[in-house]
């Protein structure tokens, strides 16, 4: 197809996605089947305390759609535990005396019968604490944690699509003070662009030409997914729809990376002067057109 020929300056992979960071684990789920598969097989439910573990947490999180493609980092607001500052953790109001819990005496559990079996769970007054204030703290009711957020940069890799997951172990909240937290699934959704959309590992472009720029030739400078612009030869006697391929400027992932993909759109003029129309009159007669 068309001949082009790359910008000398920058090099690729600007914002390259390196992985890991602070505390967090990014899994790409897009290959794999069932979550709940992964969970149970690989992950496990190892490390957990007693008691029902933490839910894992799900969050949609739109990105941008060159983060998507190129791979990046997005900040993404988490809810996390955070002990009450009222009360510092205590969970008693000002004055109120901390005791052992007289639910529990003291466990954190209470046992009730159940079906002919003995079943344990946290007890409800002491919320497994087995401490209890004479006299609740008003701003975590007693809890001695109130529900905060905080923002964490997760990593996108590169050619990420809509629906992709990542796992972010222990990045959850925790099912009662103390306990281990849950982990969090996030899954990305990617914003549409106004000048680019995906086709694979291809990226696809549209470009409109004047009709002179069709008919006699032209030379287009082409902005690549990596903001660069690129000049794209476009020939003479090109017509509307024809696509043009820009080695190497499409998604990677794999080893493998696709092309940009320039189809080109031919503008007609909407309205002409008088003049115009006598001059695109006789052009018509000497090239043989009917009109
Ligand atoms: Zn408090
Ligand atoms: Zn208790």
């Amino acid at each position: 197809d068309g001949g082009f020929r790359r910008q000398p300056s920058g090099a690729r992979g600007g914002a390259g996605a390196e992985q890991g960071g602070a505390g967090l684990e990014g899994f790409d789920f897009s290959d794999f089947g069932g979550l709940g598969d992964i969970f149970s097989s690989i992950f496990g439910r190892s490390g957990r305390r007693e008691g029902a573990p933490a839910e894992a947490m799900e969050t949609v999180v739109e990105i941008p759609f060159r983060v998507a493609a190129l791979g990046g980092k997005v900040p993404v607001r988490l809810p996390m535990n955070e002990t009450c500052r009222t009360c510092s953790g205590s969970g008693a109001a000002v004055g109120a005396t901390v005791e052992t819990c007289p639910e529990c005496h003291g466990r954190g559990s209470v046992t009730f019968g159940q079906g002919g079996f003995a079943v344990s769970r946290p007890c409800p007054k002491c919320r497994g604490r087995g401490k209890a204030a004479s006299a609740p703290c008003g701003a975590c009711g007693g809890v001695g944690e109130t529900r905060a957020e905080r923002e964490v940069l997760i990593t996108v890799p590169p050619a990420t699509e809509s629906g992709a997951k990542v796992l972010l172990r222990g990045q959850g909240q925790s099912p009662r003070p103390g306990e281990a937290p849950g982990d969090i699934v996030v899954t990305f959704q990617v914003q549409a662009d106004r000048f680019f959309r995906r086709e694979g590992l291809d990226v696809v472009c549209e470009v409109p030409i004047n009709l002179a720029q069709a008919a006699l030739g032209t030379r287009l400078r082409v902005r690549t997914l990596e903001g660069k612009k690129v000049v794209l030869k476009v020939p003479a006697g090109t017509q509307p729809g024809r696509k043009f391929r820009i080695k190497g400027m499409g998604l990677s992932k794999g080893g493998r990376t696709g092309d940009q993909l320039v189809q080109i759109q031919v503008q007609v003029p909407e309205k002409l002067a008088p003049e115009q129309e006598e001059l695109l009159k006789k052009f018509a007669e000497s090239a043989g057109m009917v009109f």
